[in-house]
């Protein structure tokens, strides 16, 4: 059984009961079948699918927003955006999908040779719940629209988000084995893996869940795409625009309550520039109005779980012990709710366990570098290498230290975002493979030569 419970209120808001061994086995079975048809379908019908979620999402972005908030937390007015995004995404792979997977001619010394994309079959995705629509709709996006047929875990705590999702695609027209949602414990995704019918893993989340699917992958010689942690630099060097600056450095920290792998979390700042950075940034984050998702007036809302809360609040303690100053927050708030003050921690050091761990949740740890040199040394010091941002007027130069930096992508004067036409993905311990864009959707597709004598 899993339970679901309000982050805002610690109520519980629903059980389910999750799937046996024998009705999973059927589950994948019946996917397994529904490849066998859906592989055949062309590809102008996936796309036109595709536009229809799109408009199903649409349709139903009220519930779906609200459902996101009260399971995780996340304001209603993020949610909404979230929801948004999706159908946006789903629309850009109506378009532009069916152009990244056409054939490809090769000049060789055939008389005729291309490249053909073909779908692999049945896809497991293990989803996390820090954007429990989005980070689902951009798997299922292109994998449908490739040809593949896809089976959802999610996380746990956004069953319900999960369930909705599946409702959402089946309302589109999408038959129901075509995409499936698994209400199982992560004790069961081995055994799905491990099932001959499962051609390829798509896993977003801790480094932890991605190293053990990584294993049973890698045993069973299935192809894998890992998203995991990130711990992103956002360098201030000395000719940026604070006034600009500021906003962004809240936003990117804060948003989703801090609970993204894109957050900008070491924020780097020339130390001409540190004092200033730092009595600003505290200003702002001070002036964060916590409260209930569902409230209009909510700029942020609790993190996702009880224990989350536990870690975040563990991992500030330590860092202080450490010797980092804590300008503000640095506490759980006392009221129902796992809710934590914004905080900054200054003065952090590389040795310090605010820069070396992921701080998932409203925590800004600032450190004072020499130069942009100094920088990017710590910014590659990190075990992680998602995304990253530099703020400087000076463009060129800021595109030198681009190229210096260990990340699947550096932003410059602005901070990290997805989005769909450029590839999502990183180095280290932050995974492999790409999402989005052409890149994300060769993923999961068997890039076939033919070749005419
Ligand atoms: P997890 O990595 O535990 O959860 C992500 C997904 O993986 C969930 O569907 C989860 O299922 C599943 N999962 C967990 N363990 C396994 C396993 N051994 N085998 C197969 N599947 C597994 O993340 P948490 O929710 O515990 O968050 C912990 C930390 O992970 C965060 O503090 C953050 O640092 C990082 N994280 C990063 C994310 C990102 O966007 N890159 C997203 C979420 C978390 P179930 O919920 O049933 O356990």
């Amino acid at each position: 059984m899993i339970v679901t419970r309000n982050p805002a209120t610690e109520e519980e808001i629903s059980n389910y009961p999750t799937l046996s061994a024998a009705e999973l086995h059927s589950r994948i079975e019946r996917s397994a079948s529904a490849f066998e048809s859906w592989k055949s379908t062309s590809i102008e019908h996936r796309a036109d699918l595709l536009r229809r979620i799109a408009s199903e999402i649409r349709n139903s972005l009220e519930d779906s927003a609200r459902m996101i908030s009260i399971e995780m937390g996340k304001p209603l007015s993020e949610a909404r955006a979230e929801v948004e995004k999706c159908a946006v995404g789903c629309e850009f792979y109506a378009e532009h999908g069916p152009g990244f997977l056409a054939k490809e001619e090769v000049k060789t010394d055939a008389s005729k040779s291309y490249v053909r994309f073909d779908p692999l079959g049945s896809v497991l995705a293990v989803m996390p719940w820090n954007f429990p629509f989005w980070q689902v709709l951009r798997f299922a996006a292109p994998t449908l629209l490739a040809g593949n047929v896809g089976l959802l875990k999610h996380a746990s705590n956004v069953t319900g988000c999960a369930l909705e999702i599946e409702k959402i695609l089946h309302r589109a027209g999408v038959p129901e084995d075509v995409f499936q949602t698994l209400v199982i414990p992560s004790s069961d995704v081995a055994s799905v893996i491990e099932n001959r019918n499962v051609r390829a893993v798509s896993l977003t989340g801790s480094e932890a869940a991605g190293s053990a699917v990584a294993e049973v992958a890698g045993k069973h010689l299935k192809k894998l795409v890992l998203e995991l942690g990130g711990s992103d630099p956002f360098i201030v060097l000395e000719d940026a625009d604070l006034e600009k600056v500021i906003p962004k450095a809240v936003q990117s920290r804060t948003m989703n309550a801090g609970q993204s792998c894109i957050a900008a979390k070491r924020f780097l700042v020339v130390q001409s520039v540190y004092p200033e950075f730092v009595e600003r940034l505290t200003d702002a984050m001070r002036e964060i109005q916590l409260g209930d998702p569902l409230d209009a007036s909510t700029k942020m809302g609790p993190l996702a779980r009880e224990d989350l809360v536990e870690d975040l609040d563990q991992q500030v303690k330590k860092s202080i012990s450490q010797g980092a100053q804590l300008v503000t927050g640095g506490k759980k708030l006392d009221r129902p709710g796992y809710f934590y003050a914004p905080t900054v921690l200054a003065g952090a050091t590389t040795e310090m366990t605010c820069l070396k761990e992921e701080t998932f949740g409203p925590v800004a740890s600032v450190a004072s570098v020499a130069n942009a040199d100094e920088a990017v040394r710590i910014a590659n010091s990190s075990k992680y290498g998602l995304g990253g941002s530099i703020w400087s007027q000076d463009i060129s130069r800021a595109e030198q230290l681009a190229a210096q930096i260990e990340s699947g992508s550096v932003f410059i004067n602005d901070f990290t975002k997805s989005d769909p036409k450029v590839p999502f993905g990183g180095v280290k311990d932050s995974g492999y493979g790409r999402e989005l864009s052409v890149f994300g959707i060769r993923e999961f597709v068997n890039t076939k030569t033919v070749w005419i004598a």
